[in-house]
């Protein structure tokens, strides 16, 4: 069947038509005012997204691993100290990017599933009474594990220790899904991308950028050309995909005409749902802790001896479903549920009774219908529809 399939992947993301659309733009030329009438409203939008009143914001044509270097190499000199979180494969790619180039990352293990601990963080600020720390990284959701970690705890925790490091957050999978306070959080970089909570195909990184990083900027000597923000700060410094960029300011329409509010709340919503189904499966989550859960995907725990990925592959062959599989440390032991983007209470219904029956299939003791029933509870539970939530 070569019609449209809703994806449960993690990024890319589901696309409304609109955006679609929106990207699907005759040439024009992005030294006219036209591309004015374009790039401005996508990066005011951002802003607003990113619940920022002054950050910079810079798009590149690339993708969120370009926004993790463009982080980097503008705030940043070679052998200065970063403390960073490990807590799964998104984590450590940027770890390992930091590593290569020449940044002496000091990193904080965690277990895969477990979220990032703002203590552990607060321990080694209080020793480097010298400030040789230069910035403090932290993956808000870890993607490759359905782990949110707690932001604003890690920015107490610097507060807490008067350590002037920067604040770098990688919010890929969360921001445009889940609540991301760029202002509040005092969040000097944020790291997003296209293909995720903007519903966009892939193709940009969304970097916002404080005072604070901005004034980093002219000290920072790792090498930059491509990634270099001071030259954003004219006309587009080469040329730059207009229909993505089209297609972005209207994303952020769209997410702040439902309300950020609404849009957090039925992420929320949905990967309840999820979770509930999960549960009703007898399965657990990678993540230890509820706090720990993801708004935005879910990455559930195969029994030993079963290999997760075939999940993923029958699901795909036979339904023609995506799901993730897992990554890294936890590969052949999770598969994921994306619910994050164009995600409805319906949609993540379909993506549910498709696990069910692929894992039925492969043999697994699910019963047919029990994850759905789960989440429909949750989802009828809707405020206004006059129905009690179930306990
Ligand atoms: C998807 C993702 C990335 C990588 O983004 P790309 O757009 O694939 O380069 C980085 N971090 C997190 C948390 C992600 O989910």
């Amino acid at each position: 069947m070569s019609f449209q399939h809703p994806v449960f992947i993690p990024g890319p993301t589901n696309m409304p038509e609109a955006i679609r659309r929106a990207c699907d733009m005759p040439t024009m030329d992005h030294r006219s005012a036209a591309f004015e009438g374009i790039i401005t409203p996508a990066k005011d939008g951002v802003r607003k997204v990113l619940q920022s009143d002054d950050a910079e914001v810079f798009i590149f044509p690339a993708t969120g691993t370009g926004g993790w270097e463009t982080a980097i190499t503008n705030t940043l000199s070679p052998g200065d100290k970063v403390l960073v979180g490990r807590n799964g494969m998104f984590s450590h790619k940027w770890i390992d990017m930091c590593q290569r180039h020449g940044l002496e990352a000091i990193v904080l293990e965690h277990r895969w599933g477990e979220g990032l601990d703002a203590s552990r963080y607060a321990e080694v600020l209080c020793e480097d009474s010298a400030h040789e720390i230069k910035a403090v990284l932290a993956t808000h959701n870890e993607t490759a594990t359905g782990v949110r970690s707690d932001i604003k705890a890690i920015r107490t925790a610097i507060d807490d220790t008067n350590h002037p490091a920067l604040f770098m957050i990688d919010g890929v999978s969360s921001i445009g899904s889940m609540d991301f306070r760029f202002d509040e959080w005092k969040v000097d970089v944020a790291v997003t991308g296209s293909q995720k909570g903007f519903m966009l195909p892939p193709g940009l990184a969304i970097v916002g950028f404080s005072p604070k990083a901005m004034a980093a900027i002219s000290t920072a000597k790792l090498p930059r050309t491509y990634f270099d923000v001071v030259d954003m700060g004219g006309p587009f410094p080469y040329t730059p995909p207009v229909g993505l960029l089209n297609g972005l300011a209207l994303a952020c329409d769209m997410l702040l005409d439902e309300g950020l509010e609404n849009v957090f709340a039925r992420h929320a919503r949905i990967a309840s749902g999820v979770r509930a189904a999960i549960d009703a499966w007898g399965l657990e989550l990678c993540a230890e802790t509820p706090a720990a859960y993801s708004d935005t995907v879910s990455a559930i725990l195969t029994p030993k001896g079963f290999n997760a990925a075939d999940i993923c592959a029958h699901a795909a062959n036979t339904y023609q479903v995506a799901f993730g599989g897992g990554l890294g440390e936890v590969a052949g032991k999770v598969f994921r549920i994306g619910h994050l983007g164009m995600m409805s209470d319906v949609m993540a219904l379909s993506g549910i009774a498709t696990a069910e029956m692929t894992m039925a299939d492969l043999g697994l003791n699910i019963e047919l219908g029990s994850g759905v029933a789960a989440a429909q509870e949750i989802y009828r539970a809707k405020p206004g529809n006059g129905i009690k939530k179930a306990a």
